[in-house]
């Protein structure tokens, strides 16, 4: 068993900024994400977002970039174990690569560093052919896969820096990939990770104190005080809950956020939305279950179907679909759900057909509140006048969405 659990701690850990919009284009996911296809290229969407004159969209930074001296070196020594951490824009080329990447290096004064591929692309660099550092690589680099490979060994192992150093892993590097890829440390990574592997043990029969013990908390009080914050769930009232699994997923648009119950999938979220924390709770309201991190049949359903529409391969989902909510909400999805793949309709279209002609302002809100993006196509709906409008994942997206359903977009290389 295998997943990512890296929203937990999410809200706390994740600093907005006005920064530039800041793509985890390899977010070392541990190979959630599998392409069966070509992953579109990004540059279009990255293009037109740097000349779109809507506001910039909020960003997600959670570290600062290394020295230019530090990075200089990674660059020049081909260091792939910066890779994620920075990219290198080479100025008399124009073109940006990444840490590790094999073309002849650079003088110092012709080199620009930047925090995201996006970044680099908006100073005008095109990526490198040879590196490529558009791809949203599935794994993460080799070392880190390493590091996980061997956390996943024994899971409720509680890892110190000084494990890590004899393990041949520098703390800091280790520190500063998982909070530029996870927006958490490695120590809260895995603190998140042993919590719901407890959760997991306690819904199994095991007694809950026990189970604190054998995924390496110290003391019981710190342990229920823990679990009970993560999952809003006490303990010892665990057993009679089903939970919402959460998973992690990639995508050309930047990681998202899935959901499902045993019934379907419940929740398909930009990581980086704002809206994010409270579509986790509003989850957890109406399914009256706490979220825990983990994957089921519809989670990879959906992954599955996922991959296939960012390729233009599928048009239609299939995967069985949990929509709660206020009876207007559910009506509106519903609604969102009948607009054929490639087409657009107007908010008051929409509400004509709902039979509630006028109501085209809280047909707007109640998309707005879509908490299953892409599959409840509420990227369909846009002004009268043909104007895109808002989006929760970002203007961006919407667009990237509807070109690529209206076969505008390029897809591979
Ligand atoms: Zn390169």
């Amino acid at each position: 068993m295998s997943f990512d659990i890296s929203f937990v701690l999410l809200s706390r850990d994740y600093k907005y900024t006005n920064h530039a919009p800041h793509i985890l284009i390899n977010p070392g996911n541990n190979g959630t994400f599998s392409s069966s296809g070509n992953i579109p290229n990004s540059v279009f969407i990255f293009r037109w977002n740097a000349l779109s004159s809507s506001p910039r969209l909020r960003a997600m930074t959670t570290t600062q970039l290394p020295s230019t001296a530090k990075m200089y070196t990674a660059l020049s020594e081909r260091d792939s174990t910066f890779d994620g951490v920075f990219f290198a824009a080479i100025r008399t080329t124009g073109i940006f690569c990444r840490p590790g990447c094999s073309a002849k290096k650079p003088r110092p004064e012709n080199v620009e560093f930047y925090p995201s591929a996006k970044d680099a692309l908006i100073a005008g660099y095109r990526p490198c052919l040879r590196c490529h550092p558009l791809e949203p690589k599935g794994a993460a680099p080799e070392w880190i896969e390493r590091l996980l490979q061997q956390v996943e060994q024994n899971p409720s192992r509680r890892w110190k820096d000084q494990d890590l150093r004899e393990a041949r892993f520098d703390p800091a590097r280790v520190r500063r990939w998982f909070l530029r890829n996870h927006g958490l440390t490695f120590q809260a990574y895995q603190r998140a990770r042993r919590l719901g592997l407890a959760f997991g043990q306690i819904r199994l029969g095991e007694k809950w104190e026990g189970a604190a013990y054998t995924h390496g908390f110290e003391s019981t009080s710190g342990f229920h005080e823990a679990f009970t914050r993560t999952f809003a769930t006490a303990p010892n009232k665990v057993s009679n809950v089903a939970p919402v699994v959460i998973t992690r997923l990639l995508t050309p648009l930047g990681p998202m956020i899935a959901g499902a119950t045993a019934e379907g999938v419940c929740l398909l979220e930009f990581a980086d939305r704002r809206m994010l924390e409270t579509q986790l709770e509003r989850v957890r309201k109406w399914f009256r279950s706490p979220t825990v991190p983990g994957t089921n049949a519809h989670i990879e359903h959906l992954k599955m179907e996922l991959d296939k529409y960012f390729t233009g391969d599928l048009h239609d989902f299939t995967v069985p679909l949990r929509l709660l909510g206020t009876e207007f909400q559910v009506a509106a999805w519903n609604q969102l759900l009948e607009i054929p793949y490639g087409n657009t309709i107007s908010y008051e279209a929409q509400a004509r057909a709902m039979g509630r002609p006028g109501a085209q302002r809280a047909v707007g809100k109640a998309n707005g509140d879509n908490r299953i993006a892409i599959v409840v196509p509420c990227h369909r709906v846009v002004k009268q006048n043909g104007d895109l409008c808002g989006y929760g994942g970002g203007l961006w997206r919407k667009k990237f969405l509807l070109d690529l359903e209206q076969g505008q977009r390029e897809l591979g290389n």
